[in-house]
């Protein structure tokens, strides 16, 4: 069973499915939030419209043809009961999967908590969704500083763009985002060229610490000259929705604060009693993790020793090599074999600056501006998977040299936890034994509780307009202990386990009012 769709987890599925191929007598499980691989690299593109939404992204059913994929949320993993549970999906039936070698390559996150204000106001760069999002957003505030003709301080929050971190994703981000909105900015009459701003916050003495010195310099003097404002030892501290707010107590009014730092250790492998090194699962050389013999770990969140010391850097050219001497690794183990030790030495570093330059160092050599840029697009187009994808966006680079970029905003509505729902005469809202992960307010219509026991069912209770249900498997995170059946038209408010949360931890008159009518029904009936 392989936990994450990235590059190592992915790249594990494809060898795996190579080498065990004339064998029927295995199965490969592939856990993913998604039902598609994201090339990670070429993010920044979509910010800009460079690339297109589903450019970047290849759906893993068609990469892995022999691998059972489940598109589902992880849960919680036990390495003794050997066994991981995904989040419920229409239905809401706990699902607890087996396994004999267990794959764990579930990346980092970026962390804003501790970090006042940021989990709130911070964009995170990461994922597909984060990439459109930040999109959505800037041509949002285009629109709205074009017809903001009062208030100075708030064009002027709307015009002023901050990304955080000087790294390969925030430098990337930056360059495209100030290449697109100097580009479009033609389009708007109302907006003058000079009430653009872009800032790029940096904790360091320089941007790229992962490059040499001398090329990351380079890479800083471009940015400026391009017109980013690059603030070098300089942290961000808090944000609003008004303000980036830095160590210093220095405040950037803006409407557009994107951050690519604090990378942290996911969520699922931070719960894990295993050996770690900073947050990463410390593997042997071989992937597997310290002290276990069926648990693998690689990619981002993996402390992967390297041959001359320290451990592997987190990319991806190291994740999808991991995930070739993984999957080999797992087949001798399985079949009995010669193990392999991981060896790969970088072959080069390359991050694009927008305006057609990027840096690159590849075996040693600097090489920078309009050169280094062809080859940036050239490596990555080849690497992109699949041949037809590599098509599309090589006709569409080809376009974008004498198209303008397009301007079109995708209104992506933000899902909440709060929802209406509704359910006719019969349907079962929730079935005994499902997992706890919703409660319900009752808006109209009636339900009634009903419990089975030794085959038998007995109706608990009937509920109507202005009660609710399903606050007690929530407040003892147990699973369901009784159906819920609707006896006529249902209309409900419900209301997911996070959101309720939220507002038992802080609306404490709340959580009593919820446990006094637990307790007065734990004793008639339970749900
Ligand atoms: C914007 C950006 C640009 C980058 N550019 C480069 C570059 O130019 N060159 C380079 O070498 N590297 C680059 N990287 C780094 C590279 O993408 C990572 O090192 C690589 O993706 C790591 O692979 P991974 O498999 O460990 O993790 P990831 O690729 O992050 O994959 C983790 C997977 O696990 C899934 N997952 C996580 N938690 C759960 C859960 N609870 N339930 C279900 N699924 C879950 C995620 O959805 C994801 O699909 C870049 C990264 C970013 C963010």
């Amino acid at each position: 069973m392989i936990l994450g769709g990235g590059f190592g987890g992915i790249y594990t599925a494809l060898y795996l499915e190579k080498a065990l191929r004339k064998r029927d007598d295995f199965e490969i499980t592939l856990i993913n939030k998604e039902n598609y691989f994201v090339f990670q690299p070429m993010l920044a593109e979509v910010v800009s419209g460079n690339i297109g939404i589903l450019d970047t992204v290849s759906p893993i059913r068609r990469m892995l043809p022999r691998t059972d994929l489940h598109v589902r949320d992880i849960e919680s993993i036990d390495t003794k009961q050997q066994t991981v549970t995904t989040t419920p999906g229409f239905r809401q039936h706990p699902s607890v999967i087996h396994y004999d070698h267990l794959v764990l390559a579930l990346g980092n996150v970026t962390d804003f908590r501790g970090l006042r204000g940021l989990p709130e106001h911070a964009i995170p760069f990461k994922n597909l969704s984060d990439a459109l999002y930040i999109r959505s957003h800037v041509i949002h505030v285009l629109e709205e500083a074009a017809i903001e003709h009062e208030d100075n301080l708030l064009r002027q929050q709307l015009l002023t763009f901050v990304v955080a971190g000087g790294g390969f994703s925030g430098v990337e981000v930056i360059a495209e985002l100030n290449d697109f909105v100097r580009e479009v900015v033609r389009n708007y009459p109302q907006i003058d060229r000079k009430e653009v701003s872009f800032v790029l916050l940096h904790g360091k003495d320089r941007i790229l610490p992962e490059l040499d010195e001398k090329l990351a310099l380079y890479a800083q003097k471009i940015l400026v000259k391009r017109g980013v404002d690059v603030r070098l030892n300089t942290r961000l501290k808090a944000a609003s929705s008004e303000e980036a707010i830095l160590a210093d107590g220095t405040r950037i009014p803006t409407r557009t604060l994107i951050s690519t730092i604090p990378s942290s250790p996911n969520p699922m492998i931070d719960a894990l009693d295993l050996p770690k090194e900073r947050g990463r699962l410390k593997a042997d050389c071989s992937l597997l993790v310290e002290g276990t013999n069926n648990v693998w770990a690689l990619g981002d969140c993996a402390a992967i020793p390297m041959p001359d010391g320290g451990v592997c850097p987190p990319t991806a050219q190291f994740a999808t090599r991991q995930g070739k001497t993984a999957a080999h690794n797992i087949v001798a183990a399985i079949r009995g074999g010669e193990g392999k030790a991981f060896k790969f030495k970088e072959l080069g570093k390359l991050a694009a600056l927008g305006h057609r330059s990027a840096v690159a160092q590849m075996f040693g050599v600097n090489i920078s501006g309009f050169f280094a840029w062809f080859m940036w697009r050239t490596i990555y187009l080849m690497k992109l998977p699949g041949w037809g994808r590599r098509l599309k966006l090589a006709a569409s680079w080809t376009l974008d040299i004498v198209l303008p970029p397009d301007l079109v905003q995708l209104k992506l509505t933000n899902t909440t936890g709060i929802s209406h729902e509704h359910f006719e005469p019969g349907e079962e809202v929730f079935r005994q034994g499902d997992i706890g992960d919703r409660i319900y307010i009752i808006a109209s219509g009636h339900a009634e509780v009903a419990r089975g026991e030794n085959g038998l069912e007995a109706v608990l209770a009937r509920l109507g307009p202005g009660e609710y249900f399903g606050e007690m498997a929530l407040l003892n995170r147990t699973t369901r202990n009784a159906t819920v059946r609707c006896l006529e038209p249902l209309d409900v408010l419900s209301i997911h386990k996070r959101e309720f949360s939220v507002l038992a931890a802080n609306l404490p008159a709340m959580r009593e009012s919820f446990e006094r009518v637990m307790e007065q029904r734990s004793t008639g009936f339970s749900s």
